[in-house]
């Protein structure tokens, strides 16, 4: 059963928590997806995996929404006293994500994530080429205007964990 495997790859790869939702009860936010035009990761028109490139709320909704079920995962890092850590943390939960993208290779599910698909050290989106691997792009969740912060919470997850540590969410949709 495929539930029971991808259950199964995340116990294997270490996260925190997680959490068995239905597809339709993710929570779509216009003002968490129009966020990113101002957002100063970088990746706004830069990734083909973030807005405006990844298309509109209604593309991203059908996206998600054409699996019945998600499982929200969570690993809380700490971001360091200073929060100098913060970019080595988020490249090791994306080490995480490629280990679980690894072991579902072969089934059908989607993964998103924190931040645009890294995928390629870098995106083709940068130099007006094609994605190289379409089918294996990871989008991101609040690039795809999903307010996993609200869902989180709702969830009993843990967002902030206290002493610079928090948690970063992902999602498997199946
Ligand atoms: S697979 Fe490569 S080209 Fe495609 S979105 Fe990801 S990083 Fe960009």
């Amino acid at each position: 059963m495929l539930r029971d495997k991808i259950i199964n790859a995340i116990n294997e790869v270490g996260f925190d928590e997680y959490q068995e939702i239905s597809s339709v009860d993710i929570n779509f936010a216009d003002a968490v997806f129009a966020s990113c035009k101002t957002n100063t990761c970088g990746n706004y028109g830069q990734n083909y995996s973030c807005p405006p490139l990844s298309g509109d709320m209604d593309a991203n909704k059908q996206r998600f929404l054409k699996y019945d079920h998600a499982i929200i995962l969570n690993k809380i890092m700490f971001l360091g006293e200073y929060y100098e850590k913060m970019e080595t943390s988020t490249m090791e939960v994306l080490a995480l994500l490629d280990q679980l993208r690894d072991k579902l290779e072969a089934d059908p599910v989607m993964i998103a994530g924190p931040g645009g698909c890294n995928l390629c050290p870098e995106c083709a989106a940068k130099t007006v080429e094609n994605c190289r691997f379409p089918e294996k792009k990871r989008y991101s969740l609040e690039g795809s205007g999903i307010d996993i912060v609200a869902m989180s919470r709702k969830l009993g997850m843990t967002y902030n964990a206290g002493d610079k540590k928090v948690g970063f969410f992902m999602m498997v949709l199946y």
